[in-house]
């Protein structure tokens, strides 16, 4: 599961890849302060966007469904890959 076609997409991966994890740390939608992604929240008090990423931590340790990786993360994973 962990390496199907659509976590290598969010993680921008060939199969086989060594990846990053796919947390808030690593995410795209991550803009300092706050979150931009468009997931829900687990909570049911709507959706994550202008979430604080501190709450998104807790709230999703492993990411959320709306994971994409970050262009910084993204870099040092294709040096983890010898790009
Ligand atoms: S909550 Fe989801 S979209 Fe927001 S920063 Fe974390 S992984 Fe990215």
């Amino acid at each position: 599961m962990k390496y199907d076609k659509e976590y290598l997409k969010k993680m921008k991966a060939n199969p086989g890849d060594k990846t990053l994890s796919p947390t808030c740390d690593n995410c795209e939608f991550n803009m300092g302060n706050v979150c931009a992604g468009s997931g829900d929240r687990t909570d049911g008090k709507g959706d994550i966007y202008g979430m604080s990423i501190d709450e998104t931590k807790k709230m999703f340790p492993d990411g959320c469904s709306d994971f994409g990786i970050s262009f910084s993360a993204f870099e040092i994973q294709e040096k983890m890959n010898g790009r």
